[in-house]
């Protein structure tokens, strides 16, 4: 178990000083920049029988424990898996219930079997529904001897205050771009520029982002935003039809990229296309693409469900044709 390597430096800092270790940890920053992977390998050098400032030494017995995930003095608490109706499991679809906090703070009042420290790791802390952030409180204000509670966010200001109020909050960073791309381009030579400013600069998030199919869709649909005079749009809304989150998320940062260029910025999340969007930019009709940037946002809260996507999709593309047809 690793940090990746741009979170280096707040590992050494972290670690510096055992003793000094806060017992109930809030890490948190953006997603897809390695805090799960840094909580987990805290967890594992917190119980590894020879610890070394590069982290656990992965050869114990308690690292081979923890690499097999059944370190009796370690649990890791996420969302459980959710039945959807087609019968596919999908992770991340509930809340962490009260039942998962109960049983993990039980655990915390049992002693180490190993005699070292026992730790949790609860994964995304936005998923604590309020009777489990409520169960945990007392755990947090005062975990018991010898016991480290981290908690990792993405959206800290999604949890309660109680909750937040009562951590060791350490923000873990965006990477810098350079320390970013270098990681990504081992993994994803010829698209890991264009996947990472999609990513808004999390490389995990942009690996997540690298299947060629979706690469293939995303080129094809971004060519047709940058020239928009001369496209069929209802094409466009037909091949995404099952795509319809991407699509939703490629039009919502575009639209952000080109209001960002008609507020005097550069372009964030497509800087390869930055030539097209200025130039859109310059000529799109301000009002029409607030108001589309506006209705992105209102109807992404439903995109889960969309009564039809195909349409959804259509209307939203006409909408930007229009606008591109300036005020
Ligand atoms: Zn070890």
């Amino acid at each position: 178990m690793k940090v990746h390597p741009w979170n280096i430096p707040l590992w050494r800092r972290l670690i510096r000083d055992p003793a000094q270790l806060p017992h109930a940890l809030l890490l948190h920053g953006p997603a897809g920049i390695g805090k799960k992977a840094f909580a987990l390998t805290l967890a594992n050098w917190l119980l590894c029988e020879r610890p070394g400032a590069q982290g656990p030494c992965g050869e114990c017995p308690s690292c081979a424990w923890f690499a097999q995930g059944n370190h009796p003095d370690f649990r890791h608490l996420e969302p459980l898996e959710d039945e959807s109706e087609t019968g596919k499991a999908r992770k991340g679809g509930r809340p962490i219930s009260v039942e998962q906090v109960r049983e993990v703070l039980e655990f915390t009042v049992l002693s180490a079997h190993r005699g070292g420290w026992r730790v949790v790791v609860l994964h995304p802390a936005e998923s604590l529904n309020a009777a489990a952030a409520n169960a945990l409180l007392k755990t947090l204000e005062e975990p018991p001897a010898g016991v480290m509670i981290m908690l990792v966010a993405h959206r800290p200001r999604r949890m309660l205050p109680t909750v937040l109020s009562r951590c060791h909050k350490l923000a873990v960073p965006l990477p810098d771009r350079q320390s970013a791309l270098a990681w990504l381009a081992e993994r994803q030579g010829t698209h890991a520029e264009t996947l990472l400013s999609e990513a808004g600069g999390a490389p995990l998030a942009a690996l997540d982002l690298a299947d060629p199919e979706r690469i293939r869709r995303r080129d094809g649909i971004l060519a047709a935003l940058a020239s928009p005079m001369r496209q069929d749009w209802p094409a466009h809304a037909q091949a995404l039809q099952t795509h319809i989150t991407e699509g939703w998320g490629w039009l919502s940062r575009w639209v952000h990229d080109l209001l960002a260029c008609q507020a005097g910025g550069a372009p964030r999340y497509f800087p390869a296309h930055a030539g097209a969007i200025r130039a859109l930019a310059a000529r799109i009709d301000p009002a029409r693409l607030w108001g589309l940037r506006q209705r992105l946002l209102h109807d992404g809260r439903w995109l889960a469900h969309p009564l039809n996507g195909q349409l959804l999709l259509e209307s939203w593309l006409l909408e930007y044709h229009h606008a591109s047809e300036g005020p």
